[in-house]
C-alpha cells in the first residue's frame, strides 16, 4: 500500500474519567451497618477499622486514573495487526458486587494513527473500574477505542473469573468467562479476523457472550 500523507502532530487526549461523587465516611457508615446487619462485629481492635478500608477499597476498585491518550503518525503506513496481550483487567461485577479478575488482549490495524500500547491498558482501566457485566466492558472498549483512533480494526478479548460464580451459586472455581468484539476489517476480514482470534483465544469455540459487531 502507499504510505498516508503525514498528519499534523495531535495533542493528547486528556482522558478524564466521570466522578461520581464517593462520599468515603458515608461509605464508611454503611459498611458499618451492612456488615452488622450480617453479623459481623466490629467491635474488636482488629476490625474496628474494617468499614474504614472497605469503604476505601470500593473507592479505588471504581475510581480509574486520568491518563493522557498520545498518538502518533502512521508514517511507515503500518498495516498490520498491533496487539497487546494479557493486560490485567480488575473490575467489579454490577450484580453482587464482587470482583471480576482476569486478562484483556486489544488489538487494532492501525489507520492514519498509532499510539503508545501502554495506554492500552489504562483504556481497560478506564470502563473496568465501575460496576460492570464482562460483556459490556469488552464492547466500551472496543467503541472506544473504534471512536479515538479511528483504526481499520478494532478487537478486544476478555478472560475473567467472576468471583460471584466461585465463591457463591454455582460455585464454578476457575471456571473462566470469555468475551469478544470485533469491529471493522477485524470483523469482516475472515482472515484478519482468524488472526486476531489464533493470537488471543486458546480455543474459539469456548467463545461465550459478546458481540461481533
Ligand atoms: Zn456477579
Amino acid at each position: 500500500m502507499t504510505a498516508p500523507a503525514p498528519l499534523p502532530p495531535v495533542a493528547p487526549l486528556r482522558v478524564v474519567p466521570p466522578c461520581d461523587g464517593i462520599d468515603l465516611a458515608d461509605a464508611e457508615r454503611a459498611a458499618r451497618e451492612f456488615l452488622a446487619a450480617l453479623g459481623v462485629r466490629t467491635g474488636s481492635a482488629a476490625r474496628a477499622d474494617t468499614p474504614r478500608r472497605m469503604a476505601r477499597a470500593y473507592a479505588e476498585m471504581l475510581s480509574p486514573r486520568s491518563f493522557d491518550l498520545t498518538t502518533f503518525a502512521n508514517d511507515e503506513g503500518y498495516d498490520e495487526l498491533v496487539l497487546a496481550r494479557g493486560i490485567p483487567v480488575h473490575s467489579v461485577c454490577e450484580h453482587h458486587m464482587l470482583p471480576f479478575l482476569g486478562v484483556a488482549h486489544v488489538g487494532y490495524l492501525p489507520g492514519a494513527r498509532i499510539l503508545v500500547l501502554s495506554k492500552l491498558a489504562r483504556v481497560v482501566e478506564l470502563f473496568a473500574r465501575r460496576p460492570q457485566v464482562q460483556e459490556r466492558l469488552t464492547m466500551q472498549v472496543a467503541d472506544w477505542l473504534q471512536t479515538h483512533l479511528q483504526p481499520r480494526g478494532v478487537g478486544v478479548v476478555i478472560e475473567a473469573e467472576h468471583l460471584c460464580m466461585t465463591m457463591r451459586g454455582v460455585r464454578a472455581g476457575g471456571a473462566s468467562t470469555i468475551t469478544s468484539a470485533l469491529l471493522g476489517t477485524l470483523r469482516e476480514d475472515p482472515r484478519s479476523r482468524a488472526e486476531f482470534l489464533d493470537l488471543t483465544t486458546p480455543t474459539p469455540s469456548t467463545l461465550v457472550g459478546g458481540r461481533h459487531g
